[in-house]
């Protein structure tokens, strides 16, 4: 079974074509600047030099016919249409309505198009590249994979925010979560990979990348999540403020004229470590400053490792007990100082004890704790379009 897996942007296409027997990555590539001039494809496939195509694409339905061209064609990995089962759409938000992944039907986008509300950068691009795949193959089965089903298991005592109850009866306002499949599968594998009790292990899984968030699970089922409504709430992030009071906007908004929408824009996109030392988002660049003694470089680092910290105190608290860590994305799969800091200046008190010459190790699973930790520490390399492909294959077999 070969499933096509497809996340897109409001400018962007990425996908993925997976052979579901072996779990092979038998293509990928990227669609850029959709809409705008000096649209660009690349295609990968592996063992042989990149495709690029440099020709307009004003719309995503013609982003995604030159993808199955460059599937099928003289660059390709099949022979034709046929051979691709079933499509697999990253969507980001499915509010309160969906518990799992699903077959897209016209109920089905009914709802995403309801929740453009709740992630209106995301899903109205989502929704363009179903359509896109409707209208390019029509009749192949479309899955919605959301980023906030893994949310759904939350208990109410973490999901609700403590403001009048109207407000999530009229718009559903509550805590969702993000980065919900990588969540869901590396605390998977990280039962698996770690041999831990499918039921009951109590997992922290750090997703430390340029958005960040990290979640708590009891045998794999979420029960808490650092972020919210939206990605904003939680971690510092590459350029999200993570938590903060909401009065920080008023005195923003009010103090250099500016909206609401204008101060979150801020929060979004123009905070986090970029923020707070102007340099990058990139914390590559923020490392290389705080070597060479810039001082909010070194405090943004300190900020963001003690927020990480503080999440997994809080986390294990919530459960009671923690059986094992695992650290993912760009940030902890490739950056062992960060994970070997964040375990040896906070988490000692759990008696968590990190192994230096197993964390020398970047994008593989591997333990990274001592023997004698009572914690359990990992790196397990996130991969959403494998689990994505997963579900895909499970509804549409
Ligand atoms: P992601 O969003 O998961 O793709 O992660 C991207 C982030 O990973 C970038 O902001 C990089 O700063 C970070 N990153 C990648 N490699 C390293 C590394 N070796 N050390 C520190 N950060 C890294």
């Amino acid at each position: 079974m070969k499933i096509l897996v497809i996340n897109c942007g409001s400018s962007s296409l990425k996908y993925q074509l997976i052979d579901m027997e072996g779990e092979k990555v038998l293509a990928k590539g990227l669609c850029e600047r959709i809409g705008i001039q000096g649209s660009r494809m690349k295609h990968e496939v592996p063992g042989q030099e990149d495709y690029i195509v440099e020709t307009d694409m004003p719309d995503h339905s013609v982003a995604v016919k030159l993808v199955f061209d460059a599937l099928t064609g003289e660059h390709g990995v099949v022979k034709s249409v046929d051979e691709i089962n079933a499509i697999g759409h990253r969507v980001l938000h499915g509010g309160n309505k969906f518990t799992q992944s699903i077959v897209v039907n016209e109920e089905v986008k009914k709802v995403i198009r309801e929740c453009f509300d709740l992630g209106p950068l995301h899903n109205p691009a989502n929704l363009m590249g179903i359509e896109a795949c409707e209208k390019v193959v029509p009749g192949k089965q479309n899955v919605a994979v959301f980023d906030t089903t893994f949310g759904m298991t939350l208990p109410e005592k973490a999901y609700f925010y403590a403001i009048p109850k109207e407000y999530y009866d009229k718009y559903a306002i509550r805590r969702y979560g993000f980065h919900g499949t990588s969540h869901a599968y590396v605390s998977a594998e990280t039962i698996r990979f770690g041999g831990l009790d499918p039921e009951k292990a109590k997992v922290i899984v750090c997703h430390l990348g340029n958005g960040a968030s990290i979640s708590a699970s009891i045998g794999g089922k979420a029960v808490d999540t650092s972020m919210g409504l939206t990605p904003l709430e939680g971690l510092i992030m590459g350029t999200r403020s993570g938590d903060i009071d909401g009065a920080v906007i008023q005195f923003i908004a009010n103090h250099e004229n500016k909206s609401v929408d204008e101060v979150l824009n801020i929060l979004n996109k123009k905070s986090g470590v970029l923020g707070m030392t102007g340099i990058s988002s990139d914390f590559r660049d923020i490392e290389q400053a705080a070597e060479k003694g810039n001082h909010m470089a070194e405090v943004a680092l300190d900020a963001f490792r003690y927020r990480v910290a503080k999440y997994i105190g809080a986390y294990a608290a919530a459960m009671n007990g923690v059986d094992a860590i695992a650290f993912t994305a760009g940030v902890g799969e490739n950056d062992k100082v960060t994970r070997r800091l964040v375990v040896e200046q906070y988490l000692g008190y759990l008696g968590a004890k990190i192994d230096p010459e197993r964390n020398d190790v970047r994008g593989k699973e591997t333990l990274i704790s001592a023997d004698d930790s009572k914690v359990k520490l990992f790196l397990i390399p996130t991969n959403e379009e494998l689990a994505i492909a997963r579900d895909t294959q499970r509804l549409t077999k």
